[in-house]
């Protein structure tokens, strides 16, 4: 009842919040929002394509509800600003945060917007949900030109998603093009989020905005949108992604932000005496910033992590921290995985799990034998993932009662080695290189430890995942590894996983070999990290209370 409530909430402006509608300075021809009807006034959907790596969940599609909400806080108004959301489009772990953080928003009393593009490649049946909200045209830059923004609305347990349209922009086969066209692409983005909140009226307590794509937005709030209703709004900018920054010569960022030349400083969004980088500004204008762990919170603050951007971290760290991404438990659960031989949870994991071995065994090829000792690695086959090492250690791994399962794809270099490993070592190593989530779900399961030994780790959910599945982590300490995996205590039987600090094979081998001899000398110790992992935890609920937590900070009232 009481969500049913707070769902309806949603619908409706909130009243406090339906001041006269002063239109967004830069929003031409605005007309009130009309009442949602079909997409009479749209543009034809353009004609579905693939979107890049949109998984099929196995089991969390659509109608899964989200929790009951909380009511121990006062209620806050968030819109959420960024470039993909499973399940209409995803290329990364941004998409995933962008889908179940605002649902456990919602769960903690929040009014949760999330506004996106409308790509064309957003599958067909979710385009076809999608009701037009009205439009209207926006200036650009200093383009000299009136743009088209439509915004299609979709409502969905409780998250109401607004995509913006326009088909100049959003009409490529894939979110992400590159730069030449991307940059223009994000700059009419963030600026067109600003003016359709505007345009619908619906001035949020706080803007949450996601990685470069979405970086201008707190530089244009506080300049060009200053005066405008959406002014009044706090800003939160969270890293998923430090590496791209979206980076451009100055000229072609003025030309196509048409912010002030203020913003154009050291402090702000210039990088160097040629270029501009789009997420420096963002930095510099948001109220808060954060990253996807503590530990990588301040690493990024090192030359060793900090993507050149660490002197400018460095000086914001008063307004930097990390909250840890949750899981998906609707995704990632033992007990309900359609995927799995056989269900299970923390009553019965130590019965089953060998089952869903076995099972796997079988599946891969593999000897089957439950008395082995299964590791797993799933991952991108790239050098952020700590690949070198493990080429390094296992010819040492490969002892003849240790299973390897790899699953991933990426660097020729590593799937070739990898393969390699399963011709040399038949019947007890597999490599897998492909992408396929019910397969990494039989391997979550099946395994009994994962590594993970990562050069760096925002956050890192394949630890996450292999813990909710009852598999012990051999994980680096580094980032988000390090927040969420609690070393083994061989002394107090304390702990989560096995863990080593720097970035060198001896260690990793030490840290497999520490695993495996739990694993054949002290298989009670073992099982009860086992239990303890499953009841670790690590949902999404725990991680939308931090954030809800840091929305209050910034607007105490
Ligand atoms: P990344 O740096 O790639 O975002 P994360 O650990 O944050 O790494 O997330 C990786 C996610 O992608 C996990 O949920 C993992 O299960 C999944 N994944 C990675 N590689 C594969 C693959 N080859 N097949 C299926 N799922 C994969």
């Amino acid at each position: 009842m009481a969500q049913k409530k707070a769902q309806s909430g949603k619908k409706q402006p909130d009243k406090k919040k339906a001041e006269p509608a002063k239109k967004a300075q830069t929003a031409k021809k605005a007309e009130p929002a009309p009442k949602a009807e079909p997409t009479k006034k749209a543009e034809p959907a353009p004609k579905a394509e693939p979107a890049p790596k949109v998984e099929p969940v196995p089991q969390a599609e659509p109608e899964t509800k989200p929790a009951a909400p909380v009511y121990d806080t006062p209620r806050r108004s968030v819109a959420f600003i960024g470039s993909e959301c499973h399940p209409f489009v995803k290329t990364g772990g941004l998409g995933d945060v962008m889908y179940a953080l605002p649902r456990a928003l919602a769960a903690q009393n929040c009014d949760v917007r999330v506004i996106l593009p409308r790509y064309a490649c957003i599958p067909q049946k979710y385009q076809d949900k999608m009701v037009y909200r009205g439009e209207f045209y926006m200036d650009l830059g200093r383009t000299g030109r009136n743009y088209y923004v439509g915004i299609m609305e979709y409502i969905w347990d409780g998250v109401v998603y607004d995509f913006i349209d326009n088909q100049e922009f959003f009409t490529a086969g894939n979110p992400y093009v590159g730069l030449v066209e991307d940059i223009p692409k994000y700059c009419f983005f963030s600026k067109a989020a600003l003016a359709a909140l505007n345009y619908m009226n619906w001035i949020p307590d706080v803007i949450h905005c996601h990685d470069w794509q979405a970086a201008l937005a707190p530089v244009y709030l506080r300049t060009l949108f200053r005066d405008s209703p959406v002014g009044r709004a706090k800003t939160v900018l969270t890293i998923h992604n430090l590496r791209f920054q979206g980076i451009y010569n100055i000229p072609t960022i003025r030309y196509w932000t048409g912010l002030p030349d203020e913003v154009f400083n050291m402090g702000a969004l210039q990088q160097d005496y040629v270029n501009a980088n789009m997420l420096k500004g963002g930095l510099a204008y948001a109220d808060r910033i954060t990253t996807v762990s503590n530990t990588y919170a301040g690493e990024i603050q090192t030359p060793e992590y900090g993507e050149k951007l660490e002197d400018h971290l460095r000086y914001h760290n008063y307004k930097l921290r990390g909250i840890v991404t949750g899981l998906d438990y609707e995704m990632w659960n033992p007990a309900t995985d359609p995927a799995l031989a056989v269900h299970y949870d923390i009553t019965n994991v130590l019965q089953h799990k060998p089952e869903n071995k076995r099972a796997l065994q079988q599946e891969l090829g593999l000897v089957q034998d439950e008395g082995k000792f299964v590791i797993g690695l799933i991952s991108r086959l790239t050098n952020q993932k700590g690949l070198d090492l493990v080429n390094a250690v296992l010819p040492q791994v490969m002892d003849g009662n240790t299973q390897v399962v790899v699953l991933g794809t990426g660097d020729k270099q590593y799937e070739d080695t990898f393969r390699w490993y399963e011709n040399e070592h038949k019947g007890m190593f597999a490599a897998c290189i492909q992408y396929d989530e019910a397969r990494a779900h039989r391997i979550y399961a099946g395994a009994d430890a994962l590594l993970v030994p990562s050069r760096f780790e925002p956050c890192g959910l394949t630890q996450l995942n292999a813990m909710h599945y009852g598999t012990l982590p051999i994980v680096r300490e580094t980032g988000g590894l390090k927040d969420t995996v609690e070393p083994y205590n061989v002394f107090t039987g304390g702990g989560n996983g096995f863990t080593f600090d720097r970035y060198d094979a001896g260690l990793l081998l030490d840290a497999i070999n520490r695993a495996k001899t739990e694993y054949f000398t002290s298989r009670y110790h073992w099982d009860e990290v086992v239990q303890r992992d499953m009841a670790k935890d690590v949902s999404w609920a725990n991680s939308a209370r931090q954030y809800k937590d840091l929305y209050l900070e910034l607007t105490p009232w």
